[in-house]
């Protein structure tokens, strides 16, 4: 059984998009890894790379080219200083030269070095080839897939296999929400003190109580930033950010200087209906604005969706319960985090497999469960949660226009935090013993739409709006 990590399902990253610019990202630094291990680094004359499928069709606006050249020159996406992405790109657009692994100065020009296949392989619409030439004439090739989420396998999913021998260890290994609820049953426990007893097998408690702070730093000033930053995004499509006026409409003339000190002013705000959906509007806004620019975000599960976990999250600190701290985000982020795993292992959380409901369906699931068990919730009402959330999400399609993470995206984050708080309120008033559909059924039932929905709604910007809305008319 394959089991996942809360710190694999929440991981910090660059934004536009986890599948299409982390997972190519981490690919390029694993390959520079073998070749390596190989002996074959220091030989390296030449580097190439082919995008297929879906990682090509909507590459250039996902910023796939600009990730991959990112990883070939070693750097990493959790640490490396956004502000030099532009300057580290124009030195490679210019020179013609990248420095891989920051070690070795090859020729490399993106237009040639690059090259965007229309057609898919076989193994998993995100695939990815690097090629390099050696010294002596060879070229060793190898290829990647990124399933969503930043998670990037090998066909023969060697890495799968290692993960889960060492997971083997977990003492409550879950698949199912099923099994989820009997542990806590039989162990009187939250769904948060079972995922903890298993992250505690593989890190002591200080290490996963850091491993979270940092997670919900960078969702606070993802917000924070995305909140105090005007103008347009990237990309062409001239569309303008929108949290900034939302967060200074809302706040008024409020005075601080730091987002501890927002968070405090936000909870002397007054709230009404309006007002509140207003902020979470916002909050998830302005991580997806920071997410669409390039900028540092958690993916929860996905950098498209990543504004969902953070603005629900945030609900609850300023609207529900102004004396909840980081204990409450740490429970938040460990029950999302296998209700995320539970849609990975049972389905998927990518949209070149399943379109949007894998993406902003998933978190909003998550996030619901997550609010619910927060809110006094038990486990079997999380579930249920989890559950009205993603069964209102089905058969939602991925059709970004121009293949940026903006039109439907960002919007999409704040329908998704809302609907999380709609059903979490719906469960905690309802009767799980009475709930027609488990589950388990709409991860089964996503699954099964996801493998009838067509290629055209599959993060290719084949279809739907993609089609219906030129670059041109924006
Ligand atoms: S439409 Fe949904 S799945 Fe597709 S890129 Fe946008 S957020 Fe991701």
């Amino acid at each position: 059984m394959e089991s996942i990590s809360v710190f694999d399902m929440l991981s910090i990253g660059v934004g536009p998009s986890s599948s299409h610019t982390l997972g190519p990202w981490r690919a390029a630094l694993r390959w520079l890894g073998e070749l390596k291990e190989n002996g074959q680094f220091d030989q390296v004359e030449g580097v190439s790379v082919d995008l297929f499928g879906s990682l090509s069709l909507t590459g250039k606006g996902h910023a796939t080219d600009i990730a991959v050249m990112l990883g070939l020159a070693g750097f990493d996406p959790v640490t490396f200083p956004i502000e030099n992405i532009e300057r580290e790109i124009e030195y490679i657009n210019t020179e013609k030269k990248l420095n891989l692994n920051s070690e070795r100065k090859i020729t490399f020009v993106p237009a040639v070095n690059i090259v965007f296949n229309r057609s898919f392989l076989e193994f998993h619409p995100n695939g990815i080839t690097f090629h390099a030439t050696l010294a002596n004439g060879k070229t060793v090739s190898e290829s990647f897939y990124s399933i969503g989420g930043g998670f990037v396998v090998k066909e023969e999913r060697q890495q799968e296999k290692i993960k889960m021998e060492k997971f083997a260890q977990f003492p409550f290994p879950i698949e199912k929400g099923v099994e989820l609820l009997a542990y806590c049953k039989a162990e009187g426990k939250s769904i948060s003190e079972i995922v903890m007893e298993n992250e505690k097998s593989l890190r002591t408690e200080a290490e996963i109580n850091t491993g979270l702070k940092d997670i919900w730093e960078v969702m606070l000033d993802s917000m924070y930033v995305g909140c105090h930053t005007e103008g347009t995004l990237p990309g062409g499509l001239n569309v303008t950010r929108r949290a900034f006026d939302m967060n200074r409409n809302l706040i008024g003339d409020a005075s601080y200087s730091n987002a501890e000190e927002w968070i405090e002013a936000i909870r002397n705000t007054e709230v009404k209906f309006r007002q509140i959906l207003k902020w979470v509007s916002c909050f998830a806004l302005s991580v997806n604005e920071v997410n669409a620019s390039l900028g540092r975000v958690v993916t929860a599960p996905t950098n498209g969706s990543a504004g969902v976990i953070p603005a629900v999250i945030m609900y609850y600190l300023v609207i529900e319960n102004h004396d909840a701290d980081f204990e409450d985000v740490k429970k938040f982020l460990l029950t999302a985090s296998e209700i995320g795993s539970i849609f990975k292992k049972g389905a998927t959380i990518s949209a070149a497999m399943g379109g949007c409901q894998a993406e902003i369906g998933v978190s909003s699931s998550m996030a619901a469960g997550a609010l619910c068990e927060l809110s006094g919730g038990i486990p079997e009402q999380c579930l249920m949660a989890s559950e009205i959330a993603m069964e209102h999400h089905l058969g939602l399609t991925c059709d970004p226009i121009a293949g940026l993470v903006q039109i439907p995206c960002i919007e999409r984050n704040a329908m998704g935090a809302v609907k999380a708080i709609n059903a979490c309120e719906m469960a905690l008033n309802g009767d799980p013993s009475k709930a027609k559909v488990p589950l388990d059924k709409v991860v089964a039932t996503m699954w099964e739409t996801a493998k009838d929905m067509t290629s055209k709604y599959k993060e290719t910007s084949e279809g739907g709006l993609a089609v219906q809305v030129n670059i041109s008319d924006c």
